[in-house]
């Protein structure tokens, strides 16, 4: 954990930074998730890029980022939602999930559950069946797992 700004900020580079460490995590994921045939692992920029990417390739699963604003080249579907302070806004591309498909959304953190949230219904939107959410971190205090309409939430550890 590391104060910035006077806000505590759960760090997940120093995890990285340790390679045993980072794989234990990834294949902790990898044991739950291998053979519950996920056709999709939704990756939430940029800190889910960094657990989705080994999850899929693990399992067998396509890899699809959902990004901020203007970030994709192609057409996009987008979802809106509510931050601390202001709005923003979740991006993927059009045709990336096809209807039916089995999704494992990955972040690295929820906190407000409002990401996890918006990310779900863009899979939703397309079609997909959003099987789990999974973080290695969650802040149990801002109960963000009851924004996430009964949807089943996986994490590691809990921040308090
Ligand atoms: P939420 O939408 O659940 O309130 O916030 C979760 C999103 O914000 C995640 O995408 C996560 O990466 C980021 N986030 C919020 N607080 C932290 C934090 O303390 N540490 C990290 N690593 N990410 C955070």
């Amino acid at each position: 954990m590391v104060e910035m700004a006077g806000i505590m900020f759960q760090d997940i580079t120093t995890l990285l930074l340790d390679p045993k460490a980072f794989k234990d995590t990834v294949d902790l994921f990898v044991e739950r998730y291998k053979g519950k045939n996920i056709s999709v692992v939704a990756g939430i920029e940029a800190r889910g890029f960094i657990f989705g990417t080994p999850i899929a390739l693990e399992i067998g699963a396509k890899f699809v980022p959902l990004r901020k604003p203007n970030k994709l080249p192609g057409k996009v579907i987008s979802e809106e939602y509510e931050l601390e302070y202001g709005r923003d806004c979740l991006e993927m591309h059009l045709g990336a999930v096809e209807p039916g498909e089995r999704a494992l959304v990955v972040d690295d953190l929820i906190a407000t559950g409002g990401t996890l949230c918006a990310a779900m219904k863009l899979l939703e939107r397309a079609g997909a069946e959003v099987v789990e959410c999974a973080c290695v971190i969650e802040l149990p205090d801002l109960k963000g797992r009851e924004r996430l309409n009964g949807k089943p939430l996986y994490v590691l550890l809990e921040s308090y």
